[in-house]
């Protein structure tokens, strides 16, 4: 490939050290530009589906020698679903772009429970016509430092993750504290889960692990990579595990911001 330029050197420690570091770098760039071209492939092939089937909507419409206009209209509702469904993966891999470019801007002191319990509002009707019951255990005094849209974009992802992803009469358990240092933010829900060998692939791009489930309930596999991203680019980490008997639980933790920490250099 363009990166096969490896470095033997014999004997000289500094300069073998030199050249060791120099190939470690070489294969890091080499996984940084497929990692690249993976995702360039994968988001093309994301895109095309819809595309191909707007096409072939489109052809039917066209090619039909007489079509009653009750089937032309179901068509056209189709073509518009899709149309949607280019939107909302375009929008994610702007997002996801951004992320990946420049670091977070206008950060401030953001509650999160104030945020937490905005996306509850906002997913209320989902959970209702879902038959699912949102439950929230939310601390006071758990502030980040952070771009309040993202933060509600995470906190947005989890729960409706939660919501989608879980049966009538299933619950969902939102719990904000405070651990020394950090501020902790649990989603834990009692739905379909998640299978174990699944759990480290979640966070991949694109990554689905029913893909006809996600489709029906209009994802596109980047919401939780975009929240991995997110996090991690406000000094945060999060993780995943099965819940027992049954569902699953998303664990987010960032630094916590003191008024105290913020006025020593
Ligand atoms: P999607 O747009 O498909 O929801 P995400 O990146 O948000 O994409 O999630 C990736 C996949 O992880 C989902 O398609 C689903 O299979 C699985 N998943 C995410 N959250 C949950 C959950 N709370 N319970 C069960 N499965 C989940």
């Amino acid at each position: 490939g363009e990166y096969s330029h490896r470095v033997t050197v014999k004997g000289g420690d500094e300069l073998s050290q030199l050249a060791d570091e120099f190939n470690e770098l070489t294969g890091r760039l080499q996984t940084t530009e497929e990692v690249r071209r993976r995702f360039v492939s994968d988001a093309s092939h994301e895109l095309k589906t819809p595309l191909a089937s707007i096409r072939l909507l489109t052809d039917s419409i066209l090619q039909a020698d007489h079509m009653d206009s009750e089937t032309a209209r179901e068509f056209l509702v189709d073509i518009g679903d899709e149309a949607e469904r280019l939107t909302r993966i375009t929008e994610k891999l702007l997002t996801l772009t951004r992320l990946d470019t420049a670091h977070p801007t206008q950060t401030e002191p953001v509650d999160v429970k104030e945020v937490v319990e905005r996306v509850e509002h906002m997913l209320t009707p989902l959970a209702g016509a879902a038959e699912v019951e949102l439950r929230l255990r939310l601390q006071p005094g758990c502030v980040v430092k952070a771009t309040k849209d993202d933060l509600y974009q995470v906190a947005f992802n989890l729960m409706e993750n939660a919501v989608k992803y879980n049966l009538p009469g299933g619950k969902v358990l939102v719990t904000l504290s405070r651990w020394g240092d950090q501020v902790v933010l649990t989603v834990e829900d009692t739905g379909v889960g998640i299978p174990q060998e699944d759990l480290p692939k979640v966070f991949d791009r694109f990554y689905r692990v029913d893909k006809a489930r996600s489709r029906a309930a209009g994802g596109t596999g980047l919401g939780l990579s975009i929240v991995r991203d997110m996090v991690r680019q406000h000094g945060g980490t999060v993780s995943v595990q099965p819940r027992e008997p049954e569902g699953t639980c998303f664990t987010v933790r960032f630094p916590i911001w003191t008024e105290r920490g913020e006025e020593t250099p």
